[in-house]
């Protein structure tokens, strides 16, 4: 880009860049065109020891720029950076001062932008189930409603019937059926008395006939 310095000049001069990203030191000349923040020397060699992914330096008046670096740096800038990397940096986290050391200000550096340990946590992107669905994503609405319901859980229990029947052995023994007595047989052996008064208050006339009858056991019920 012909132009990149005067861009990147502009931006130094914002209030906002005035400092080094991490230590505040004035007039930073030093950029992480990875991060979009600018930096001190010091802090910026922390950076180049770190280096990619997580950083890649580029000097402001040395190096030469590409068009997408410099994107990122009027994207992004000091104060933003801090916002979004910050964000949850407790109360007793301190940034390096001028008299940390290297060591100390590179364990802050891979933790605010390696390990994004205060990082602010992005917006979801799913749509909450109250929100309408708006008519261009009529496809992700038909998705959601055709999602399978979660199985019912089944309790087992010796009273659950269909339990009973996964669990009952196959081989039960059958039990042998027994012969019943021929009808002849039945009336023969009952006291013919009580089989009447039994059977007396019955308005099936077929057993009444029964008993009014001297001889005939055979009957069709
Ligand atoms: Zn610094």
């Amino acid at each position: 880009m012909s132009n990149y310095k005067d861009e990147v000049n502009k931006l130094l001069r914002l209030e906002s860049n005035k400092g080094c990203a991490e230590c505040d030191q004035r007039a930073p000349l030093w950029a992480s065109v990875t991060l979009g923040v600018f930096l001190c020397t010091r802090c910026a060699s922390v950076h180049r020891h770190v280096s990619k992914p997580v950083t890649f330096v580029r000097s402001c008046t040395l190096d030469e720029w590409t068009e997408e670096q410099l994107r990122k740096m009027q994207s992004m800038g000091n104060v933003k950076s801090r916002e979004l990397y910050e964000a949850k940096m407790p109360r007793n986290v301190v940034r390096p001062g001028r008299d940390a050391t290297f060591q100390q200000v590179e364990t802050f550096v891979r933790q605010k932008y390696e390990h994004k340990l205060w990082m602010k946590k992005e917006e979801p992107k799913i749509q909450s189930k109250t929100q309408p669905v708006p008519k261009t994503n009529l496809l992700s609405f038909e998705v959601e409603q055709v999602a399978p319901a979660p199985k019912p859980v089944i309790q087992k229990s010796k009273n659950d019937v269909t339990e009973w029947l996964r669990t009952e052995p196959q081989t039960k023994p059958v039990q042998p059926k027994k012969e019943l007595p021929s009808l002849e047989d039945f009336f023969a052996e009952q006291n013919q008395d009580d089989l009447f008064n039994m059977v007396k208050t019955t308005k099936n006339q077929n057993i009444m006939n029964l008993f009014e009858k001297p001889a005939p056991v055979r009957v069709a019920w």
